[in-house]
């Protein structure tokens, strides 16, 4: 670490009370310093007002630095963002067609079991309907079961994986 002991003429929060203690607040905020430099550096801080707005401001800098990195992602955190959201997409329209698709299937299944049932004059048409009706709620809801759980799985899975 240098010792000139230059003075710096402008009067702004960017500028430490001498060069070298700039330099050496500046590696402190990388933390690029070693167990004694920081000591000294913090020894300074609690004694320098010029070096403590010096160091606020580039603090301040770089948490605009950073954010700026935040707002403009680069092409490899794109890419795997909409590809997340295409999977999702997919995902989505694959299991609302397996969903109408099972829910039809067994709806015939038990249809074709319930014929005689149905079919059967002797029976009054709101018990039909009401069987009707338990039938196909019951098979909904196991349907939206298995399925949330699926898709919880899935999801998870697929997080570890790409964020
Ligand atoms: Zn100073």
């Amino acid at each position: 670490m240098n010792e000139e002991n230059d003075k710096l003429p402008v009067d702004s929060p960017f500028t430490p009370c001498e060069e070298a203690w700039g330099a050496r607040v500046s590696a402190f905020t990388d933390g690029e310093l070693d167990e004694n430099e920081r000591k000294a550096v913090e020894e300074h801080l609690a004694l320098c007002e010029r070096c403590r707005q010096f160091r606020a401001a580039i603090e301040n800098l770089k948490g605009i630095t950073m954010n700026m990195k935040f707002a403009a992602p680069s092409d490899e955190a794109w890419r795997l963002y909409w590809k997340g959201i295409y999977n999702r997409i997919e995902r989505g329209i694959g299991w609302i067609f397996l969903s109408v698709g099972l829910i039809i299937l067994l709806c015939y299944g038990l249809y074709a079991v319930f014929t005689e049932f149905f079919a059967d004059p002797e029976v009054p048409t709101l018990l039909k309907i009401g069987v009707a009706c338990a039938g196909v709620g019951t098979i909904t809801l196991l349907i939206s079961i298995i399925r949330e759980k699926c898709f919880r799985n899935k999801n998870e899975r697929y997080r570890e994986v790409d964020l």
